[in-house]
Order: C-alpha cells, then structure tokens, then sequence
C-alpha cells in the first residue's frame, strides 16, 4: 500500500500538512458553517466546493476506546497492547478523531475530557503525524 498517496490526498491534504507542522486544523464549509470529517471536496449539505481550513485546539472529550492486543500490518512499531480512542471535538462540531491514548486506562470513561498532541507513529517505513490523547 502506498501510504505517502493516503496523506496527500487532495481532501485532507491541509490536515495533513498541518499536523506534520505541529497544530490541528480541521475543515469548516464556507456556505452553510457545517465542520466536515473526514475531508471532503464538496460539503454534502450545501454543495459549496473549497471547504475552508480552520485552526481548532486539541481538546475534547471521550466518545468512545478499544484496546488492541494484536498487532497487524503497518503498526509494528505501536506495539500491543495499546488504547485507541475516539475523541469528540465540541470546538469543531463534535467532529470526532482518532488518536493512541496516553493516560492511565483505569480513567477512560465516557467524555472524559481529554488534550491531545501532535507526534509521529512509526507506519511500515514511515514516521507519520498522529494525534496522541491524554486525560485533561
Ligand atoms: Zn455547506
């Protein structure tokens, strides 16, 4: 699989480029205000193309966790096991995005209020952005 053509898609491109230049910044549409992810080129609610790309803070709150206790292909360098969780955004229309979790597992709860930060997780052979969660 060719993971460089996943980053550089031309939907998330921005939220790529921004995480890899260490801030969040999500996708809002310019016509009707709806914030959109994943990326789109087109917002399905209003039609308007050029979605715009809006700075958003990296906090939200737990929407939901699974813990991984196997490893599978590309995630080697993770190692198992390890949380994921799902994070609403409130700031950005309770968009909601994945991220590693960093914090002690005996307080994942729902909307536990969470901060995230920007690191690299080892893909296959690349260091790509990730968002990493911890308790607020
Ligand atoms: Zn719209």
């Amino acid at each position: 699989m060719d993971y460089e053509a996943l980053r550089t898609g031309p939907a998330d491109a921005p939220y790529w480029q921004a995480l890899s230049e260490g801030r969040l910044e999500m996708q809002k549409c310019q016509g009707c205000g709806k914030w959109t992810w994943p990326a789109v080129s087109r917002c399905g609610e209003c039609g308007t193309w050029e979605p715009e790309w809006h700075a958003v803070e990296l906090k939200g709150k737990l929407f939901s966790w699974t813990r991984t206790w196997h490893p599978f292909a590309g995630t080697e360098g993770i190692g198992t096991p390890y949380v994921t969780v799902l994070a609403t955004l409130p700031q950005a229309g309770d968009r909601r995005l994945l991220g590693l979790y960093e914090g002690n597992e005996s307080l994942l709860a729902l909307d536990l209020p969470l901060v995230g930060r920007i690191a690299t997780t080892r893909f296959g052979d690349q260091d790509i952005p990730a968002i990493r969660w911890l308790p607020a």
